[in-house]
């Protein structure tokens, strides 16, 4: 079931979230309908977390924007969006790596706000599948951008949190018309 976004200014959005038994079948059914959200929004969307749609919960939904890159055929629902319980961060790297970021709960589409965010360049994050197993995986690029703000979501925090500047933060549309103008999103 498609849920509906928590906008920010939501309580759930600013609290830790809690451990999951990825047993427990309501669990299994918040998954599902994580991935049925992200697939409705699969145009504007890289992720989505539990507390966005208002479940204080450590489980996140992370497009395999990686393998999405290297693929000439749409990938298969079940590799496109990796779905991450419990999950934590092993490794980063010193290195970061800037790119731009959005977020479902801070305005979507056109009204939707963005802004360049750096991170460290690699993570290798732990977590369970849906079936209870132990998952490792490294991430570099613009999907470890995915994960890490995801499981920020996990924390508590937004990616707003990251830039100083406001004079970065731009609108959804003023975006699309400089990437229409120049063919490329304005330099981080
Ligand atoms: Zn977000």
């Amino acid at each position: 079931m498609v849920k509906k976004i928590v906008q920010i200014g939501d309580p759930v959005l600013e609290q830790k979230c809690d451990k999951v038994d990825p047993k427990d079948p309501k669990i299994q059914e918040l998954i599902n309908d994580l991935i049925d959200t992200c697939k409705e929004k699969e145009d504007i969307t890289a992720g989505l977390s539990a507390p966005q749609v208002g479940e204080k919960l450590r489980i996140c939904i992370c497009r395999r924007t990686d393998l999405e890159e290297g693929s000439e055929k749409p990938l298969p629902s079940e590799t496109l969006w990796e779905v991450l319980i419990n999950p934590t961060v092993k490794n980063s790297s010193k290195k970061t790596s800037t790119y731009w970021e959005g977020c479902l709960s801070i305005g979507e589409g056109p009204e939707g706000l963005y802004g360049p965010v750096a991170r460290p360049e690699e993570v290798t994050v732990e977590f369970q599948t849906r079936t209870g197993d132990k998952k490792t995986l490294q991430c570099s690029g613009f999907f470890s951008h995915v994960v890490q703000h995801e499981l920020d979501h996990l924390e508590g925090v937004l990616f707003l949190k990251y830039i100083s500047d406001p004079d970065t933060i731009w609108k959804g549309k003023e975006l699309d018309k400089y990437y229409s103008k120049h063919g490329e999103y304005p330099p981080v």
